[in-house]
């Protein structure tokens, strides 16, 4: 099959983002890869394996379906853990095949517990708690009732885990918050355990947290958007600046590289107007290569006369509204280009690079948005 634009996925890059990452947690707490959103865009099928190579045997989804992915992608050692959404139906499944999952209401944790009473095989539970999030978790005063149910059903229930999750670790603003749910989350671990409850394991920390809140790295670390090469913010970059080494300033390495080639050529004159409407009218002669990637793979509209891509090693501003499947992009001071020449929409090419974050406008949280947009269907490639 061709396709028209293809992901390559470095795995060395991966390498250098956990060992970065273990360096600052040390050796003790796990790595979790959370790999929610078809793994940030870079693909589970491609993640798990990468990862596995790298030490990583942890996963976190968000729902059941990634969670089987995760799965079906492993040499086999991979513990996963379902973070969101799943059906309580598929609770007996899950419980067959090893998942883990969340249980962060009652109807989930009797639902886990009828199950594993019904497959005849404990429920490998994590139960998340409110700290001040209010998005899923028990709340402060629900906690008897859940150690209640805890105690009363322990044979058919495995405690793996005792969580929450922060509400914006990456940006100074919100710390005070973070600092509140840290107090919270010790009062749960506190309340369970002089009640004699144990877990196998207390989490919290996701990339911002375990880099700006070394408190918060606990028994495990859930690492998204580090492990694929980016500060969550560019506050937390500043943030954490002071403890990098001035030989490495910059330890986190980019693991995708998005490329194509050039499709055909259109010499335009000056007034002419290029593809719909009057996006963009020639001030001058020039030279346009028409490139096979539109906003339904992924290129956003937003990047109307405004994105890069990289020919030859230089940069080749885009011209015109960017269609469903095209864009124009000025190559007028380009000496030679071919048909089928690579075409860079993310990555390196010579001396120049476009980042993820160059497709950013103003919000600094676009990294996240602009990779999980990127469509599921284009070939993605493991490299070193
Ligand atoms: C997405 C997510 C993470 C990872 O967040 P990053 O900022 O990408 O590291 C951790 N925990 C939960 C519950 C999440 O939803």
């Amino acid at each position: 099959m061709h396709h028209t634009s293809r992901l390559e996925i470095s795995a060395a890059a991966y390498r250098q983002n956990i060992t970065f990452i273990r360096s600052l947690i040390g050796p003790k707490p796990t790595i979790s890869a959370v790999v929610k959103g078809n793994a940030y865009g870079h693909g589970i099928a491609q993640l798990v394996p990468i990862a596995e190579k790298s030490g990583v045997n942890h996963f976190s989804t968000f729902s059941s379906d990634e969670a089987r992915e995760v799965l079906a992608s492993s040499s086999g050692k991979a513990e996963v853990m379902i973070m969101g959404m799943l059906h309580l139906e598929e609770i007996p499944d899950l419980i067959r095949l090893g998942i883990q999952f969340y249980v962060f209401d009652l109807e989930r944790l009797e639902a886990a517990i009828q199950a594993a009473k019904a497959v005849g095989i404990q429920a490998q539970i994590h139960i998340e708690v409110e700290t001040g999030f209010h998005r899923t978790g028990f709340d402060w005063e629900e906690r008897q009732r859940v150690l209640e149910l805890l105690r009363k059903n322990a044979p058919f229930l495995e405690l793996k885990g005792l969580c929450t999750h922060f509400a914006g670790a990456e940006s100074a603003q919100n710390h005070p918050r973070i600092r509140q749910q840290i107090l919270r989350f010790g009062d749960f671990a506190d309340f369970f355990r002089e009640n004699g409850l144990t877990f196998e394991r207390s989490h919290a920390a996701c990339s911002a947290a375990t880099l700006l809140f070394p408190e918060t790295q606990l028994d495990l670390v859930r690492i998204g958007i580090a492990g694929y090469g980016f500060w969550p913010t560019r506050e937390t970059f500043q943030m954490m600046k002071s403890r990098l080494s001035p030989d490495n300033p910059n330890p986190l390495r980019r693991l995708l590289t998005w490329k194509t080639q050039i499709m055909s050529f259109k010499k335009i004159g000056q007034g002419d107007f290029v593809g719909y409407g009057k996006g963009f009218e020639a001030p001058e002669e020039m030279s346009l290569a028409i490139i096979p990637v539109g906003y339904s793979h992924g290129y956003g509209r937003n990047l109307s006369n405004i994105g890069k891509v990289l020919i030859s090693g230089a940069f080749c501003p885009v011209v015109g509204i960017v269609n469903m499947n095209a864009i124009a992009v000025d190559v007028s001071h380009l000496a030679d280009p071919k048909q089928g020449d690579e075409v860079i929409l993310i990555g390196n090419q010579g001396d120049n690079e476009i980042t993820v974050g160059s497709f950013a406008e103003t919000s600094d949280l676009i990294n996240y948005e602009m990779l999980t947009r990127l469509p599921s269907q284009i070939p993605r490639l493991i490299v070193d």
